[in-house]
């Protein structure tokens, strides 16, 4: 209910807004301009805050949607109602097409890339013949629900605040639900989430027509409100604008883009008001004071507003725990006849001219744990990267239960029952250690985008978590399970990606150094954990510096130098060979 009562407040308050007797009716159309652009900037949370992907084209998809409902309406007669649909799917339609091009990009390319068809988006409505050129189209009917004309901006409010209201509740769902997740976790990299089972590419195609949907709405309220349509509020500088908005609110909040767009545009209105009265006429003050005033804002509150403002309350939203008597079912997996699960014959790796990893060959039997040692650079980690499918082999054969996999993507390994750790942690700083956790579980989940929108995933969420929140108290890090895993040490995080790799069920754990950052305590309580996993059934693949550690636990090693095997053996075996006290233990000694 805490979490409820400070939207029902604001819902009530917005509704009677209007109905305040004297309030100027200005007010009123900066509150819808605010809305419009509160809806634009709130797929952009979604898209750049939440999914790191930046995009300065959102003003060309409201572009999309106001020029849909303007040709309908204008040229066609269809009720503005019936071009709502219509102008969703018009955006949601463009983004994929762009979509499909940009999200492929990566780094400074794929903002460049929204710049340039965001300009090119805006060359073409202002050229085009049935979309009235640069003077766009006018004409457009107000929005009307029986006799009843959305005529003024008083009128046309509620709709504004109603599509602002249930977009923000969607998109709060979504964000806190299994697809939410996923896309939380595209912000950084892929290599983390498709580890898990997330289909990336998939994931950000789905963000990316979830903003153009929500600009196109935008649009579609726009054109039905200023009853015309021209190609100038669906250019490159309205696009910059909207990023502004969101990062100003908080980029990775959906109640900051509301907040953002009020400040954005009510600064915006008071500078061009007053500015001129103060310094006479200079037109193009308003712009650089505009700025200036911008960037003290993210001086002040760098990550936005919004969370400024959040982290001054003198109270915090409390948090549900998962009930964890719920059971999530075990994933049907074929579990092979043979002793063998993981079989690795002369498995090469080469990046140029280095040879990472050189036809080396191993097994991993059923309740095994297996040590893979050897100084830094051996080709430890690319190993782990071949079998998982992070890294294609450049020959050789690796099978998990006689089933090849060196060229599976890691989505398809994970499936398997093969799930990892990564020697650089790859947690989501900013998501508590129970979302960072459920991450792990994606794969024994099913509910989709629409379903979490409109929360018909609770079930499956609720197991989803409490299976999360069993492998937490399994690893012993219960007390931090709400805390954001960004606050946790390094060593305690290593733990925090031994649990979401439980969260998969695994039949092989595969483990990158997870014992480095732990105190003495600590390392005997991971290798007494490691052990009871093997006697349940599982097998276990770490990669280990502290030889204690590796020669206490171990059932076998194999030690790489240079990337190629140089011995496997019993501990006992490999402490006393003389080729890896040469090349590792002599130096580790
Ligand atoms: P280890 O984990 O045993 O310390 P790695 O498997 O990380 O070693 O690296 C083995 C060798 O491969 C090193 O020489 C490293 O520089 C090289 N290497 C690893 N990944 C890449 C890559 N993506 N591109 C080029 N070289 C790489
Ligand atoms: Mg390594």
């Amino acid at each position: 209910m805490s979490q409820r009562l400070p939207l029902i407040i604001f819902t009530l308050a917005m509704a009677v807004i209007p109905l305040i007797p004297g309030i100027p009716p200005f007010w009123i159309v900066l509150l819808d301009n605010i809305g419009l652009a509160a809806l634009v900037a709130m797929g952009l949370v979604l898209l750049t805050g939440v999914g790191g992907l930046t995009s300065f084209g959102q003003a060309a998809f409201c572009g999309f949607g106001a020029y849909t409902t303007a040709v309908l309406t204008t040229a066609y007669g269809v009720s503005p109602w019936l071009t709502l649909p219509a102008s969703l799917l018009v955006s949601g339609i463009a983004a994929v097409l762009l979509g499909i091009v940009t999200v492929r990009l990566s780094g400074h390319y794929l903002p460049l890339g929204t710049i340039a068809w965001g300009i090119g988006l805006f060359y073409l409505f202002s050229k085009l013949e049935f979309l009235g050129r640069n003077d766009g189209i006018s004409g457009i009917p107000p929005l009307s629900i029986g006799s009843f004309r959305m005529l003024s901006p008083d009128t046309i409010y509620y709709a504004i605040w109603i599509a602002v209201l249930v977009s923000a509740l969607l998109t709060m769902n979504l964000l806190d639900s299994r697809t939410g997740r996923a896309i939380r976790a595209l912000r950084r990299g892929h290599v983390a989430a498709e580890a898990f089972g997330v289909q990336t590419p998939r994931a950000k195609l789905l963000v990316f027509i979830y903003a153009a949907v929500l600009a196109g709405l935008s649009g579609w309220l726009y054109a039905h409100f200023q009853r015309a349509a021209n190609p100038t509020p669906f250019g490159a500088q309205a696009g910059i604008e909207y990023l502004f908005i969101a990062v100003v609110g908080g980029a990775g909040y959906v109640w900051g883009a509301v907040l953002g767009a009020g400040i954005v545009v009510v600064l915006k209105e008071v500078l061009q008001s007053y500015l001129p009265y103060i310094f006479g006429g200079q037109s193009q003050l308003e712009t650089i004071v505009f700025g200036i005033m911008l960037v003290l804002l993210l001086q002040l509150a760098p990550a936005g507003v919004w969370p400024w403002l959040m982290s001054r309350l003198p109270f915090k939203p409390a948090r549900k725990t998962p009930d964890t008597s719920l059971k999530l079912e075990h994933p049907a997996r074929a579990s092979g006849t043979s002793p063998v699960l993981l079989h690795i014959e002369k498995a090469r790796k080469q990046f140029g001219g280095v040879i990472a990893v050189n036809d080396v060959s191993f097994d991993v039997n059923a309740r095994e744990i297996v040590a893979l040692i050897g100084p830094n650079g051996a080709g430890k980690s690319t190993t782990f990267n071949l079998i998982t499918g992070v890294l294609t082999a450049t020959s050789g054969k690796i099978a998990v239960l006689g089933k090849e996999v060196e060229n599976a993507p890691p989505q398809e390994v994970v499936k398997l029952g093969v799930s990892r750790t990564f020697q650089h942690v790859k947690l989501v700083p900013d998501m508590t250690v129970l979302e960072n956790v459920a991450i792990g579980a994606h794969l024994r989940g099913s509910s989709g985008a629409i379903s979490s929108m409109l929360r018909l995933d609770r079930t499956d969420e609720a197991r989803l978590l409490a299976e999360a929140a069993r492998q937490i108290e399994r690893v012993g890090l219960s007390d931090q399970i709400d805390q954001l895993a960004g606050s946790l040490s390094l060593g305690q995080q290593r733990i925090v990606e031994i649990a979401r790799a439980l969260c998969v069920d695994p039949q092989l754990l595969l483990l990158d150094e997870p014992a480095a950052g732990l105190r003495h305590m600590e390392k005997q309580r991971l290798a007494a954990l490691l052990r009871q996993l093997r006697d349940g059934g599982m097998s276990v693949l770490l990669v280990e510096h502290d030889m204690g550690f590796v020669m206490d636990l171990a059932d076998r090693i194999v030690v790489l130098d240079f990337g190629t095997k140089i011995a496997e053996g019993a501990p006992a075996a490999i402490k006393r060979n003389p080729d890896v006290i040469k090349a590792y233990l002599g130096a580790a000694a």
